[in-house]
């Protein structure tokens, strides 16, 4: 018959309603000539539901939601290595649209390498360096990787070593700095500041998220995000910009102001563009990733040298987000570009096994 496609959304991640409008935009244009599709939902209190086949097009993204019902398989039975081997829904592959923490993290990852079952994306590696911003920097400054200048520190040495912090900061970075939990996305935490009072603020809103914050010096730069696919043989996207109407791309500003322009493609000189080539590459193959990601630089408005921000193993993936528009004007269609991350994560399954 045709491969099963579980495609795994929602989740308890603050992340959840992200992840419903992509569940929605992928169960939709999924080829079901090709693939018996799945849904799987984690309801955001983290109960898993697996759902009926769908076969046609979801009229309303409630649809999603109306399959938790008490009398779907919970996916907690579901889950388990001998349920999963006698199901007659055992999947040939999982699509996790999960983003954030404990879905792009690895950990879910974690849980279908032990199931043996063929997963999109990254591996539990990947996932996780990738999502933990001090690892992923540490990572990238081995590699000789760009990037802005960092420090990190634990929830425990900020209430030991509050000065030595402060020193250091003030020495290697100094004002305006970003500060950021260590790992979160959606700019969740994130806060911009501009002196040692707003410092002290915006550390104790950023370990309200994580027990470990990441200080950056703040660069004066353009945002420009590529697409990368491919597991061992990478093939890259046009380039797209972000413009946000805001003081840096913040929650808001990603999801409802509806203020912030993508451009597509971004317009930069030849040169400069090679460099995002080059290290969105470099950085994909540094963290280890596989399937996709999206990786974030900026290009500094003083000297249009290229740093990297961040690399994102599960970008947003509605029809309309930055990944599959950055596909789609490279000339890979959203419902292709789904088949292509499908057949790369059968192929990195069966390598491995
Ligand atoms: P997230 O994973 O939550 O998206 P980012 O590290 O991408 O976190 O930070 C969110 C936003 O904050 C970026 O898109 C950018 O607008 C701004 N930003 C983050 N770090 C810097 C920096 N070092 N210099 C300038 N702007 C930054
Ligand atoms: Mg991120
Ligand atoms: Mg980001």
């Amino acid at each position: 018959g045709k491969p099963k496609v579980a495609i795994v959304y929602g989740g308890k991640s603050a992340e959840y309603e992200v992840s419903l409008q992509t569940a929605f935009s992928v169960i939709n244009a999924i080829d079901k000539e090709k693939y018996e599709v799945l849904p799987v939902h984690i309801t955001n209190k983290g109960r898993w539901v697996e759902g009926h086949v769908i076969a046609g097009a979801l009229e309303y993204k409630e649809q999603l939601l109306l399959d938790e019902n008490p009398t779907a398989v919970s996916a907690n039975e579901w889950l388990t290595p001998s349920n999963i081997n006698a199901s007659k829904h055992k999947p040939d592959i999982v699509f996790p649209l999960l983003h954030g923490p404990n879905g792009e993290d690895g950990t879910v990852q974690g849980l279908f390498e032990l199931l043996d079952i063929a997963y999109v994306g990254s591996g539990v590696a990947g996932s996780a360096v990738a999502m933990d911003k001090v690892l992923a920097k540490d990572i990238f400054r081995a590699h000789g990787i760009p990037q802005a200048a960092y420090l990190a520190f634990t929830k425990y040495e900020w209430t030991e070593q509050r000065e030595h912090i402060l020193a250091e900061l003030e020495g290697l970075i100094g004002y305006p700095c970003f500060v950021k939990p260590a790992n979160l996305g959606s700019s969740i935490g994130i806060s911009k500041s501009h002196d040692r009072k707003g410092f002290m603020g915006s550390v104790e809103l950023a370990f309200q998220f994580d027990q470990k914050v990441v200080v950056e010096e703040a660069l004066e730069a353009r945002e420009i995000e590529i697409g990368v696919i491919g597991n061992d043989e990478l093939e890259l996207s046009t380039i797209g910009e972000i413009q946000s109407g805001s003081d840096f791309y913040d929650y808001e500003s990603k999801y409802q102001d509806g203020e912030t322009n993508l451009i597509i493609p971004a317009m930069v000189e030849e040169e400069t563009l090679a460099q995002l080539q080059t290290l969105a590459k470099k950085a994909y193959k540094a963290l280890n990733c596989s399937g996709l990601s999206r990786v974030d630089c900026f290009v500094r408005t003083s000297d249009h040298k290229v740093f990297v921000n961040e690399v994102n193993t599960m970008p947003g993936f509605t029809l309309f987000s930055m990944f599959p528009l950055l596909w789609k004007h490279t000339g890979v269609e959203y419902r292709q570009l789904i088949d292509r991350l499908i057949r790369l994560g059968i192929e990195r399954h069966q390598k491995r096994s």
